[in-house]
């Protein structure tokens, strides 16, 4: 059986041109074929690079047709790079159907690492690193959005958000009515001519929000309130109030009330109506 090619998903720079690997350069320059999510933009990397290739556009609304484009060419022997316009993609970028497609059909996937905006965010952003959990953007549903923002509330571990400068000030208003005054490092333009680090209250990164441009990432630091340990030795009713305080719906606190003690929540739904 002839053998099938391998896809590479290559991390590209978030913005400083020289943030590329040395295997990164020298896979784009063996691949047959780049799947980019915007061709002129990976052009513009390649043209620094002095590498030529074919580019095939594969971004988010034609990834289900371009991703049995790629696969048959992969099935084909071809390998290929999958970049996206900055960073890793898979993160807040396409990526997640093809990688998805290529373990069903047995084709090869290498991760070729590099530069990711969230990680470079939280590493200096002075908070917490040791447990975080990355949101990626906020839902723009109104409804979901509330949820999401209510899940960072009660995290008990540092959380990370993208945001675009346009809805800067809606998100930041947005978190100050959900999480009040809570200690958020504002990261933006990382790696480039302006890039800076705002480490301070929601309040005043509200204050001086027109004038925060370029692209950003948001670290907030974790609910102080909540330490697992603690949280786990609270009996079922004093985990309910505690939801309930939150303003969580019924349904939602016994389904987190039994993961917390990890059991079936039909069990701690049975008890509530005894
Ligand atoms: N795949 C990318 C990564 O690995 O970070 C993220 C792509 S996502 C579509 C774009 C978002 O990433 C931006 O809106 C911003 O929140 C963040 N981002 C990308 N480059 C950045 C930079 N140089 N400085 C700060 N944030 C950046």
């Amino acid at each position: 059986m002839d053998k099938k090619g391998t896809l590479f998903i290559v991390a590209t720079p978030i913005g400083n041109l020289e943030d590329i690997t040395i295997r990164a350069i020298k896979i784009l320059g063996d691949v047959d074929l780049i799947a980019a999510e915007d061709t002129r933009h990976t052009l513009k990397l390649l043209n620094h690079l002095k590498i030529s290739k074919p580019l095939i556009s594969y971004h988010r609304h034609n990834e289900g047709t371009k991703t049995e484009i790629l696969i048959k060419e992969l099935k084909n022997g071809k390998d290929i790079a999958l970049v996206s316009d900055a960073g890793t993609p898979g993160i807040s970028d396409p990526g997640e159907e093809i990688i998805k497609k290529c373990i069903e059909e047995g084709i090869d996937i290498v991760p070729i690492p590099g530069a990711c905006a969230m990680i470079n965010a939280l590493i200096c952003s002075g908070i917490d690193t040791k447990e975080f959990q990355f949101l990626g953007f906020l839902p723009l549903n109104k409804k979901l959005r509330k949820n999401k923002i209510e899940e960072i509330r009660n995290a008990n571990k540092t959380v990370i958000l993208y945001e675009a400068p346009h809805k800067l000030l809606t998100t930041l208003e947005d978190l100050k009515e959900i999480l009040n005054n809570r200690r958020i490092v504002l990261a933006r333009e990382l790696t480039k001519i302006h890039e800076e680090f705002i480490r301070e209250s929601i309040d005043s990164l509200i204050d001086k929000s027109k004038d925060i441009k370029g692209e950003i990432v948001l670290i907030i630091e974790a609910n102080k309130n909540i330490k697992e340990n603690d949280f786990a030795k609270l009996s079922i009713e004093e985990q309910y109030n505690f939801y309930k305080e939150q303003g969580l719906e019924k349904k939602e606190i016994i389904k987190k009330i039994a993961k917390n003690k990890n059991v079936n929540k039909n069990e701690i739904y049975k008890k509530f109506i005894k």
